[in-house]
This record gives structure tokens, C-alpha cells and sequence, in this order.
């Protein structure tokens, strides 16, 4: 695509043909001030998005766990990554999928541990507080990220 014949969504960065009136991404209007014909000078931070969307989809096939890891430090790492898509998608993927896992698993545990009681058992307070930990860090962690996801780009 022609840079004098694009132009970037203000919303989600995501760039368009000079001649539509709505994002083909995200549907924002596009002809509001100051998203014009931007030069390409965000390739680095496009660079950052794709390495966190690609290590996020590994992050499901072979590189369980890292993957992910990995793509949320990319994503984060993006400069104005809320005006990236593929930085909002890495980012996203990694940290729910890690969210709800290390969610589903605490909970798991909690729910083992109190119906161990019930036998006598579940006095392991150290893992007690571990489980409980989890919870709420993956719940904050989730939290911090739709925050981040909805932060207003510098530019
Ligand atoms: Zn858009």
C-alpha cells in the first residue's frame, strides 16, 4: 500500500486506504484531525506487535508457557502498542490464556483443599496461601491489563 494513499485509525493504529471513511480494523471513523497520511515511522513497534502475536500462537503449540511469556513482554515493551493491534492481540493472548490457567488452577487446588477438611486433611497452610495468592495475583493481572489495554496512546 502507498504511504500518500493511507492513512492510520486513531484508535487502534491499524492503516487504511485514504479512501475509507471507517477503520477496515476496528470500524472508528478515520476522518477526524491528525490521522493522515502518517509516515511509516513505527516500524519497530510494529516489529515488537508481530514477535508478541507470533509468540503468543506459539505459545499454544510449542513453546507452552515462555511463548506466552514471552509475547506479553513484547507486547508491553511496544511503544504505543494500543495503537498496535497485533501488540494488543499478543499481549491479550498471553495474558488471559496465563490469567485463566493460573485462575482455573488455584481454584482447583482451593476447592481440593476444603474438601480435604472434610477428611480430616487440608491443614497445609503454606499451600493454603499459595492458592489463594494465585487467585489474586492472576485476578490483578487481568485487571491491570484491560486498564492497559484501554490506556490512551501519547501520540
Ligand atoms: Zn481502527
Amino acid at each position: 500500500m502507498n504511504e500518500a494513499t493511507s492513512k492510520y485509525c486513531q484508535s487502534c493504529g491499524f492503516k487504511n486506504l485514504a479512501t475509507t471513511k471507517f477503520c477496515s480494523e476496528c470500524g472508528d471513523q478515520l476522518d477526524k484531525s491528525g490521522n493522515v497520511a502518517k509516515k511509516d515511522s513505527i516500524s519497530t513497534e510494529k516489529g515488537l506487535g508481530i514477535v508478541s502475536l507470533v509468540t503468543a500462537i506459539l505459545g499454544f503449540t510449542c513453546l507452552p508457557g515462555i511463548g506466552l511469556i514471552i509475547a506479553i513482554i513484547a507486547g508491553y515493551l511496544t511503544p504505543d502498542a494500543q495503537k498496535n493491534s497485533y501488540a494488543k492481540a499478543g499481549a491479550s493472548i498471553g495474558v488471559f490464556t496465563l490469567g485463566t490457567a493460573l485462575f482455573g488452577f488455584c481454584l482447583t487446588t482451593l476447592i481440593v483443599f476444603i474438601m480435604d477438611i472434610s477428611r480430616g486433611g487440608g491443614n497445609a497452610v503454606f499451600l493454603w496461601i499459595l492458592a489463594i495468592l494465585g487467585i489474586i495475583i492472576s485476578s490483578l493481572g487481568v485487571g491491570f491489563h484491560i486498564r492497559w489495554l484501554r490506556k490512551k496512546p501519547t501520540t
